[in-house]
């Protein structure tokens, strides 16, 4: 029997909707040119949201070969893309560069502003580095939603982490569950994207489609339109990372961002063998 208390607590619950299964978030980190010209068209084709990282780091001031130029990113965004804040100078977040993330942002967001594309309110951590002091610098900063990697959950080298757990993983440190790497093959990506069922969400990583200053998380075009048509063909929904809102409850936060990663943890220890990264 369920007493009044109960059910209000069910309701409270259940203040956001729980994830369907088969939904993948798409994410792609620092600018590469092939995220215009190979990924843009196979999306648009099937019809997938996504979310483009931008960071003026590596050369991609003058190295217009490999990275994109603003008015390219601009397109992204009037597709119907999000376009996500990575920092200016792709800067690796610790303890120690934390007072410099404010303007690190606020230079991307400004450069977004003027190419028409508003102020982002998704960020990924550069280098997959994250520290929860920074937290408050991003949310005084309008970011909503934050992309870690795998570890510390799932060394580096594995090329992956858990899938995303709304309302258990705070909004700021989403994890990766399935990060591209150049030996990738399709079965890879069918293990990252079989656990987008039980309310979680597979969370993908990319980077260059292909890459051409990354080699070690270069994705062949062919894989990449091999995974895409899969994806299509087996009816994942994809999305931007800000579209995660929708399971969200903003009013209930996790009070410890790091309680969900402990508790990963200490169910299912890592291997000692230190990060190949
Ligand atoms: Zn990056």
């Amino acid at each position: 029997m369920i007493v009044a208390g109960g059910w209000l607590g069910l309701v409270a619950a259940l203040a956001a909707p729980i994830a369907p299964a088969k939904i993948v978030v798409l994410t792609f980190d620092d600018a590469s040119t092939s995220h215009h010209t190979v990924a843009r068209p196979i999306l648009k084709r099937y019809g997938f949201g996504a979310t483009f990282f931008i960071t003026e780091g590596f050369t991609f001031p003058t190295n217009k070969h490999d990275y994109m130029t603003w008015r390219q990113i601009a397109d992204l965004h009037r597709d119907g893309f999000e376009i996500g804040n990575h920092t200016r100078d792709h800067l690796g977040i610790t303890e120690k560069t934390v007072p410099r993330l404010a303007t690190q942002l606020e230079v991307i967001a400004a450069r977004c502003r003027e190419n028409g594309i508003p102020a982002p309110v998704s960020f990924a951590w550069p280098g997959n580095k994250f520290h929860v002091t920074a937290l408050t610098v991003l949310q005084q900063a309008g970011i909503r939603f934050a992309r870690r990697g795998g570890e510390p959950e799932v060394p580096y080298s594995v090329g992956g982490g858990p899938p995303y757990e709304p309302g258990a993983d705070h909004p700021l440190l989403i994890p990766t569950t399935g990060d591209a790497r150049p030996n990738w093959t399709l079965e890879d990506l069918k293990r990252a994207v079989v656990q987008a069922r039980d309310g979680h969400i597979a969370v993908l990583q990319f980077h260059g489609v292909p890459d051409g200053e990354h080699p070690w998380v270069n994705t062949p075009r062919e894989r990449f339109e091999e995974y895409m048509a899969w994806l299509h063909q087996e009816g994942f929904t994809v999305i931007a990372l800000r579209d995660v809102a929708r399971y969200i409850d903003d009013k209930n936060l996790p009070a410890d961002p790091m309680a969900v990663i402990n508790r990963r943890l200490k169910a299912n220890p890592p291997p000692v063998s230190p990060s190949t990264r």
